[in-house]
């Protein structure tokens, strides 16, 4: 772990300086190129004590945070450092023994194992948290053909929201999820800890087990609300195939201070995520629509459109038809309309027209943007 976090760095550090010499960056062979001078040099001999394919698997998850950067989803790549959570990636020649996990050149490491699986390992990929635990992730090749066609389609709508985590309707009825805000619960708790830690003098020893137990709270937290994600994207894709999202903008949104904790606590990004590869592992489909649509202050019965509708509007009336909405409901109900409207262009019937859903690849649908740039949060 100790090499691949010096090569990331001393990778992306050279990626920077050839930047800004030659206004190019550079690529996954080039960086790789480096490896075998660096294993020769005196100083940097230590290299070649580590499998060479873990420094590999690292130029390449270099280049895709590369790639990722400029296709605007994610944050420039940042080095890293010995004090965060530490990892290397064994793309290849893993096996699975008997309590344990056997990967190249260290031999075998003991582990609970939670499930096995048919089919071929492929990555390991092994990490230590903050608080010292170790974990293995498992990836395996099980060649199954994602499944192509479903039928008897349910297609549910959901707004993302503060109050509640988020409110879905699925054409009948509209079910509200609390949010479970799980950084309030330890926030306390996470402050009492934090401040103790500022008080230890650097380098000592005492200073190390208070920095151990911050993380610990935070790794909690982060556990918490995971296992909330999961369970919630479990439940909506078990009961739907087809799950229309609005396209939030998640960063912008967290530039509003007054919001930014609750949101950065509510984690949307990786709620979307786990609906995502869910509903592909199941030949479903999500559909993210444009954040400029106005689901909040369009009225869902009769489409009127509201000119403004500030965020303390939690219900209205609408002027045209007298329909009165509560303000996520009617939100929900219109990204389900919008949904299925922007599938029927596509030459996609769902069961609301009596057809079925043919989705061409999960995460690869033309329909799934990432979120970028800004979006006042008053507006939609
Ligand atoms: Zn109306």
């Amino acid at each position: 772990m100790g090499s691949a976090r010096w090569w990331w760095n001393y990778a992306l550090n050279l990626c920077n300086e050839t930047y800004k010499e030659t206004g190019k960056g550079l690529s996954r062979v080039a960086l790789n190129k480096v490896l075998p001078k660096l294993k020769k040099e005196e100083e940097t001999a230590w290299l070649k004590e580590c499998y060479s394919q873990v420094l590999q698997s690292t130029t390449l998850n270099l280049t895709k945070a590369f790639k990722n950067f400029f296709d605007k989803r994610a944050k420039y790549p940042r080095f890293k450092s010995y004090h965060g959570k530490q990892s290397c990636q064994y793309p290849q020649n893993c096996e699975v023994v008997d309590k344990g996990v056997k990967v190249p050149q260290v031999g075998v490491i003991k582990a609970s194992i939670h499930r096995l699986f048919e089919g071929q390992l492929k990555t390991v990929t092994i990490t230590k948290t903050p608080t010292g635990k170790y974990y293995a992730s498992l990836l395996f090749d099980t060649e199954q053909e994602t499944p192509e066609v479903v039928q008897r389609v349910k297609v549910t709508g959901i707004d993302l929201g503060l109050k509640d985590f988020c409110i879905t309707y699925n054409g009948e009825k509209t079910s509200k999820y609390a949010n479970p805000r799980h950084l309030k619960k330890h926030e306390k708790n996470l402050a009492r800890k934090q401040a103790k830690l500022a008080r230890k003098k650097k380098g000592s020893f005492s200073r190390e087990k208070a920095r151990k137990l911050v993380a610990r709270v935070h790794e909690r937290i982060s556990n918490a609300r995971q296992d909330f994600l999961h369970k919630l994207s479990r439940k909506i894709v078990d009961d739907n195939q087809v799950v229309v999202v609005e396209n939030l903008n998640v960063k912008g949104m967290v530039r509003n201070h007054n919001l930014a904790k609750a949101i950065s606590d509510v984690g949307w990004g990786m709620f979307v995520n786990f609906l995502a590869y869910k509903l592909e592992q199941k030949g479903g489909l999500l559909v993210e629509i444009d954040r400029f649509f106005p689901s909040s202050k369009t009225c869902s019965n009769c489409l009127y459109q509201m000119s403004e509708m500030s965020l303390d509007i939690r219900e209205w009336t609408c002027p045209s038809c007298g329909t009165h909405h509560d303000r996520d409901e009617n939100a929900a109900k219109n990204i389900r309309a919008e949904g299925i409207r922007q599938l029927s262009v596509l030459g996609t019937r769902t069961a609301a027209e009596g057809g079925e859903v043919r989705p061409k690849g999960g995460r690869k649908s033309i329909l799934r943007h990432s979120p970028v740039s800004s979006e006042a949060p008053t507006s939609a």
